[in-house]
């Protein structure tokens, strides 16, 4: 098995390894297997070697806490100097000229990027399959999705190329690839980590956070992206407190775990809710209560999502004129050419068809006549399912559900279904709807050895007691440590 980002960065810190050894490793197994899974778009070989060099080289090494730690980076989070794409033909040659908060916040921890990851077109998605630069495949079958739309993150953590892996979340992007390939994916509480340079999908959910191997790693991650950034004006005041102290300490005859029971009552795999059902059973085992919840308008949650997160995009795609960024489509066939021909011509080849049926969706919801019916509408249901929220997580500690319906399913199986493809979402989009940290573990596997996930989600700014109480049955199991056979 490879190594964690614990035992890589005390192995670098005390001097037992060398971080261009630990890069070359990495680069090596992602050089073996992304010809078959499609994880990077963007490896980035020499610039890794001369970081790690650097690290090897660095004074103070031993007080970096991700020192040599090779991390992924999905491609939809700028890093300056090297390319990215958000999957898209639109950015297929865009570099960006700053890095984001998280990406300056790794390498000052001592973290070696080596690339950038697939993903689905600006993130709209759920399996990696609307990316412009091929689809990416799951690790422990690649005849199927990895998940999406960090999937490519998710199988580099998964398959060894890297124990770190950063995600965006918009309605499930981590939490979602994560438990379709096996590793532990957190969602951060909105605004917890900045958001600056980030490509934004909709802005009043986008969240990014850490992929990982263990709950320990997570939090580990967790402590150097956190914090309030001046750049960016929705990132939180809140105090980061470090996120391992209290790992360990939960007293699960304490935990009180609920369940929305109604929720789960239908459209579940059988084996998804055996699992879960299991790991449930695990956590009472070890003296936790669990709880009957009720959630009434969480059932809304896909329309209310698909209102809100279409509409916020319309207008973030916008900016993709063919002017200011990336691709303009060449006047091959001499039309007439004034500014509005130039857009439409430029954003019917730039862009993906999933993409172009989100902003034509969100165009639609925002229009004068159809704003207060479908917008207004869908704000107003939001702010119902954020109190049921409220009220359930005043009577628990958690609220568990599986995080996705179903596992992995195969490529190609729902792309010319759109509304299946947008209903698997619903475990995962109310946690973005109302802002709380939710976090994906893995419970099991199906009998053709497909992961299966359990997500546990928590009150806003307190992603310690879901990582603890997640921790509590990552200790308890061996799941985490099963690796996909490549
Ligand atoms: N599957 C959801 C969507 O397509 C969530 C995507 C995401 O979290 N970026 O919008």
């Amino acid at each position: 098995m490879t190594p964690t980002v614990r035992e890589i960065q005390g192995a670098v810190a005390r001097g037992e390894r060398r971080a261009v050894d630990v890069c070359h490793d990495a680069l090596s197994r992602i050089d073996a297997s992304n010809g078959t899974l499609n994880a990077f778009i963007t490896v980035t070989h020499e610039h890794a070697m001369a970081r790690a060099k650097a690290i090897d080289a660095h004074p103070h090494r031993d007080q970096l806490p991700l020192a040599g730690v090779p991390v992924a980076i999905k491609d939809n989070i700028c890093t300056r100097g090297l390319r990215t794409t958000a999957a898209s033909k639109m950015l297929e040659q865009f570099v960006a000229p700053y890095d984001a908060t998280v990406v300056r916040a790794l390498e000052a921890a001592g973290a070696v990027i080596v690339g950038k990851t697939n993903l689905d077109e600006f993130a709209m998605g759920s399996s990696t399959e609307n990316s412009a630069f091929g689809s990416a495949k799951n690790p422990w079958d690649p005849a199927r999705i990895p998940g999406g739309t960090s999937g490519g993150s998710a199988i580099a953590v998964a398959a060894g190329m890297v124990p770190l892996a950063l995600g965006s979340d918009t309605g499930g992007s981590i939490r979602q690839p994560a438990s379709m390939c096996g590793v532990v994916g957190l969602k951060p509480t909105y605004g917890r980590v900045s958001r600056y340079g980030l490509i934004a999908h909709a802005s009043s959910l986008d969240q990014i956070g850490p992929m990982t191997r263990t709950v320990e790693d997570a939090a580990i991650a967790l402590n150097v992206i956190a914090g309030n950034d001046p750049a960016d004006a929705t990132s939180a005041h809140e105090p980061v407190t470090d996120m391992t102290a209290r790992l360990s300490s939960m007293a699960p005859d304490r935990l009180r775990i609920g369940i929305p029971r109604s929720l789960l009552e239908q459209g579940i795999d059988p084996e998804v809710a055996r699992a879960f059902n299991t790991a449930l059973d695990t956590y009472q085992a070890l003296g936790a209560t669990i709880v009957d919840i009720a959630l009434p308008h969480a059932g809304a949650a896909i329309p209310v999502y698909y209102l809100v997160s279409t509409a916020e995009a319309s207008s973030n795609l916008a900016r993709y004129d063919g002017v200011r960024y990336g691709f303009r489509a060449a006047n091959e066939h001499r039309e007439q050419d004034d500014l509005q021909t130039m857009y439409s011509r430029t954003r019917a080849r730039g862009f993906g068809s999933e993409v172009k049926r989100r902003i034509m969706l969100g165009t639609y919801v925002l229009s004068a006549g159809y704003y207060d019916a479908y917008y207004l509408k869908a704000q107003r249901v939001r702010t119902l399912i954020r109190r049921d929220y409220e009220q359930a997580l005043q009577q628990v500690d958690v609220i568990a559900m599986p995080t996705s319906p179903t596992p992995a399913f195969r490529l190609g199986e729902k792309v010319s279904d759109p509304l299946q493809m947008y209903l698997g979402d619903i475990f995962t989009v109310s946690a973005n709807l109302t802002g709380l940290p939710a976090i994906s573990i893995p419970c099991g596997f199906t009998a053709d050895h497909l992961p299966i996930g359990v997500q546990l989600t928590g009150r806003l700014f307190d992603e310690a007691t879901i990582m603890s109480a997640a921790h509590l049955y990552e200790r308890q199991t061996s799941w985490w440590t099963r690796v996909p056979n490549l």
